[in-house]
């Protein structure tokens, strides 16, 4: 791991967000007057090929939180197999406490847009599908009305630019399901099924929509494109650690005095984007924060300089994610916030697995009665096993996200819920508002 007080530090010119504060920054006039659609034009006249070759050079991995290497993912698409091929763009942003794709969707949708026509023509597809979270709608408008700016200037449609490449996107709208999320449910969901996981392999990469060679891709990875055609890979990898060079937008909330998206390079720690956020609100002390979101393990105030990058998070014992730190002080019940937590993947479980479907449900019974005043020492043994049994055995993420909370937090503060119990501290919630729970 990257000694913490090394970590990156060089302030960064933003990228990502550049846009973000000009007057009506998603309109196509101020994109153009910003470079808008320069890189298209640079991509258009270069070979396919020579683009996922660019993207591997870069190092951009993906930014929905699993961290693929973005050019190696496109180069797995197979050629000469007869098929059509597709980009699907997952913007079903729906992580707890991540804030970055709808945030970029609605300041700067041409970036999103030109990314996608880059990539599309990189990978060799004419037909690309942006599913944008149901919630969203204010997204999804913002982006029609992109499509239908870039349709009228020649970006989009038949003929791109004269040069005989054509392109269609379409932006479909998601129903709210957090398990959307996961790219192959989300595929389901798009070809009109109920949205469930399927098994894996095959990727997406090979059989994708409509079981043809898909590439799926978060919404901050692409909008990571067109800046990479323009100022090269070197440029890309001079911000952030060399396995996870790049910017990045990181969401803090929580009690943070100034929660909001922060635009770093990868390998910014948690002190610093305090920094910038005007540290903890009112100035009580951090207790515990996700360094990417619920899914991922808890981190206490020791990893504070842990550098925010996908391999030095994972040596410290969590994981990147989405870069979704939620923050929060000394009066916060962990109990309580893995209770919460723990009714929304009970409430978004899709039901097809028995250990996340039955399992959830358990976790939620006992941390209500945990919370509540009622729980047993032995319910905290009960919780570990049914986690542990969760983890690793349920048929896609969202089973081993279920489980991190009670796990990851036992590591910490198993002392809080045992106080609970013995009643050291009071209950958070009293049993009556269980009745009917
Ligand atoms: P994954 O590691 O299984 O896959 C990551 C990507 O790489 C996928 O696109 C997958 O198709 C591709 N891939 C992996 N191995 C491959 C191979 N051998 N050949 C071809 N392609 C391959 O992770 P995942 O289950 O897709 O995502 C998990 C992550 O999603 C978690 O880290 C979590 O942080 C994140 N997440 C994000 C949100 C959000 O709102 N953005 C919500 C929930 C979870
Ligand atoms: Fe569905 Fe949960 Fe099983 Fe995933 S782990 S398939 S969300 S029941």
């Amino acid at each position: 791991m990257t000694d913490p007080r090394q970590a990156t530090t060089a302030p960064l010119t933003p990228v990502l967000t550049r846009r973000w504060s000009s007057p009506r920054s998603w309109s196509i006039d101020t994109y153009l007057q910003l470079d808008g659609y320069q890189a298209l034009r640079t991509a258009l006249a270069a070979n396919p090929d020579q683009l996922i070759e660019l993207m591997k050079a870069s190092g951009l991995r993906g930014r929905g939180g699993a961290g693929f290497p973005t050019g190696l993912k496109w180069s797995f698409l197979p050629l000469n197999d007869g098929k059509p091929h597709y980009l699907v763009i997952n913007a079903d942003e729906g992580e707890p406490g991540t804030c970055k794709d709808i945030p970029l969707m609605m300041a700067d949708p041409h970036s999103l847009i030109e990314g996608c026509i880059i990539t599309s023509y990189a990978i060799r597809a004419k037909f690309c599908a942006i599913y944008v979270r149901g919630e969203a709608l204010h997204a999804l408008r913002r982006l029609t009305a992109a499509v239908n700016e870039a349709k009228a200037k020649g970006f989009l449609g038949k003929n791109i630019l004269g040069t005989g490449y054509d392109l269609e996107i379409v932006i479909h709208a998601g129903a709210g399901a957090y398990i959307c999320g996961e790219e192959t449910a989300l595929l389901d969901s798009l070809e009109g099924r109920r949205g469930q996981p399927r098994l894996k392999p095959p990727f997406p990469a090979v059989a994708g929509l409509y079981a043809a060679p898909t590439v799926v891709n978060n919404v901050e990875t692409i909008c990571s494109v067109p800046p990479i055609v323009l100022g090269g890979a070197d440029w890309y990898r001079s911000m952030g650690p060399e396995k996870s060079p790049g910017p990045k937008i990181y969401s803090l909330s929580g009690h943070v005095t100034r929660p909001g998206q922060y635009e770093a390079p990868m390998g910014t720690t948690l002190r610093q984007l305090l920094e910038m956020a005007g540290g903890m609100k009112d100035g009580i002390p951090l207790k515990f924060f996700t360094p990417g979101g619920s899914s991922t393990p808890i981190f206490t105030p020791e990893q504070i300089d842990v550098p925010l990058d996908f391999d030095s998070v994972a040596a410290a014992g969590s994981m990147l994610g989405t870069t979704a730190l939620m923050c929060f002080n000394e009066t916060v019940s962990v109990p309580w916030a893995v209770w919460k937590w723990l009714e929304f993947y009970k409430h978004e479980s899709c039901g097809k697995c028995t250990p996340c479907r039955e399992g959830t449900g358990w976790l939620v019974s006992i941390l209500r009665r945990v919370v509540s005043g009622q729980g047993v020492m032995a319910d905290l043994d009960v919780l570990t096993d049914a986690a542990s049994n969760i983890a690793g055995r349920s048929f896609c993420a969202l089973g081993d996200a279920a489980a991190t909370p009670v796990l990851s937090s036992f590591k910490y503060f198993r002392q809080d819920f045992e106080d609970l119990i013995t009643g050291k501290t009071p209950p958070i919630i009293v049993a009556a508002d269980l009745v009917g729970a």
